[in-house]
């Protein structure tokens, strides 16, 4: 079958089966910056599931046994394709969840670096020797593919939160069945696409959009042929998954929600901690999951940094996400806004000052903020906000920053600003957090080789590197008797 670039069909059409699909049913994806649709897309089943599982049990027993390099050459192919068509990729993401242009060129490359990394190293999977007790033995280990995965993403990283599963699946040797978000399944359709073009075998990687998450997932985690489970989403979607998982005991990977405290002392270069304070809280509108959720600053220097912080932050440029000199876009949709607005109300109505911002400007677009005087028990400082607005809290310990920073369900992201290396290293160790960015705010930047995960409610496991890797790898133990 022959797959046009540029076609548009393919990107609102269900890839399943060895066939794209226009289904019975559509659903509309909606530009957060207008409201207006930008296309419907296939609406899949429950039934198109089972047919999806069907095809990937064929596709993976051919799929496994290709030469790892040539596995990798086919990876290095579809990284190439997401270059020539960059600037189609960055633009359609854009559309689907508003997050401005600079920001979706940068998520190519991120998306695509993951690819690179994994067709690398495909190559390099092997096993190890084992010296056995008895003479007469030999032993080994030999790194199998997990099988057939089944892979549930996002919207805030349409790409980036796809490769990152997908690439390292592909490269172990497993298919993966990808239900992309219900906001931004074009974007999946495209990479899905691009991976045929690059030469990856049919129903290696199947996409299939849905409007109806919970049915549409139900064969998956009943099928004994699907071995694993990997979710970006919400917490409680993941631990949703996670139990209906344990019925046929998938492997699991959850990356969920964080609250990211970024710890500023009294030492620290204080413009420099609120330029990446801005970089971390405001980028994709905060709706990112390691976005600085909290703010505490030493209490010498917490009205100096919030004056520089609000200065920073007023320059902002709230707008059209399609328009290079935007820099805060759209949030994704009225849900989401709601959520900030209710944080924002209640954090006012316990006696917080918005010294910039606080209010909607039109639509889905709401001005970036900063909120000083926030009570303890404002709901800002438990729940994931996932929006443009970021809490300013004062500490006067580096034992009292800690139990702030700590006293939270999640554990993704953590940062800290301090000259002082001694705390650096007693701060970074003392963070129940995954990732902790020690006078860094943007961690994983330009980093596939990482881990990425989290701990406590953020999530099972990690991704990036060679821990990534491993999640999509059995190791089987081999005992040969002379
Ligand atoms: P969400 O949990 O609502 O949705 C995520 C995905 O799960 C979507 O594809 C959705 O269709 C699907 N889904 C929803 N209900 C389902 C069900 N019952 N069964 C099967 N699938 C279901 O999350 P969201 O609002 O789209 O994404 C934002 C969340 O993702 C935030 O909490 C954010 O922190 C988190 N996130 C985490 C990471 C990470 O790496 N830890 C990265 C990005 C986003």
């Amino acid at each position: 079958m022959t797959v046009l670039l540029n076609d548009p069909v393919t990107r609102t059409q269900a890839y399943f089966d060895g066939e794209w699909r226009a289904g019975a049913r559509t659903f509309e994806v909606i530009h957060p910056g207008t409201l207006e649709p930008i296309g419907a897309v296939a609406d899949c089943t429950a039934d198109d599931a089972r047919r999806a599982i069907d095809a990937a049990e064929e596709a993976l027993r051919a799929w496994r046994q290709v030469n790892p390099y040539q596995r990798g050459q086919i990876l290095r192919r579809w990284h190439d394709l997401m270059f020539e068509h960059k600037e189609e990729l960055a633009r359609l993401m854009t559309l689907e969840m508003g997050k401005p242009i600079t920001e979706t060129r940068g998520e190519v490359h991120y998306a695509a670096s993951f690819i690179e990394w994994c067709a690398e190293e495909a190559g390099r999977i092997s096993g190890e020797r084992i010296s056995m007790r008895q003479n007469r033995k030999r032993g080994f280990t030999n790194a199998e593919p997990v099988g057939i995965v089944y892979a549930v993403t996002p919207w805030n990283f349409p790409a980036g939160m796809i490769t990152r599963k997908a690439a390292p699946a592909l490269a172990a040797g497993c298919v993966m069945i990808l239900k992309p978000a219900e906001q931004s399944p074009m974007t999946a359709l495209y990479l899905a696409e691009l991976w045929l073009q690059a030469g990856g075998p049919a129903n290696t990687l199947q996409v299939l959009p849905t409007n109806d998450a919970p049915a549409f997932s139900a064969p998956f985690m009943a099928d004994e042929r699907v071995r694993k489970l990997t979710f970006t989403g919400s917490t409680a979607v993941g631990r949703l998954l996670y139990t209906q998982a344990a019925q046929t005991l998938k492997r699991v990977s959850l990356e969920l929600g964080g609250h990211a405290p970024f710890l500023v002392f009294e030492d620290a270069d204080l413009e420099k901690a609120a330029r990446e304070v801005v970089g971390s809280k405001f980028r994709n509108a905060g709706q990112t999951c390691i976005s600085t959720n909290r703010i505490y600053v030493q209490r010498a220097v917490a009205e100096e940094f919030t004056a520089i912080l609000t200065r920073l932050t007023g320059k902002l440029v709230l707008g059209d996400p399609l328009l290079d000199g935007t820099g805060v876009g759209p949030v994704v949709e009225q849900a989401g806004l709601d959520k900030i607005q209710a944080q924002v109300q209640d954090a006012l109505q316990r006696g917080a000052r918005a010294t910039v911002g606080g209010t909607v400007k039109e639509g889905l677009y709401f001005h970036p903020t900063v909120l000083t005087d926030v009570h303890p028990d404002s709901l800002i400082l438990r729940e994931e906000t996932f929006g443009p607005v970021a809490p300013v809290v004062p500490f006067d310990t580096e034992e009292e920053a800690l139990r702030l920073a700590n006293a939270s369900e999640y554990g993704l992201a953590a940062y800290a600003y301090t000259r002082d290396l001694g705390r650096a290293w007693r701060v970074a160790e003392a963070l129940e957090y995954g990732i902790v960015g020690i006078n860094d705010g943007v961690p994983s930047a330009g980093a596939p080789h990482v881990p990425f995960g989290g701990m406590k409610n953020s999530g099972v496991g990690r991704e990036g590197g060679h821990w990534g890797l491993d999640e999509y790898l059995e190791t089987k133990f081999i005992s040969m008797g002379l």
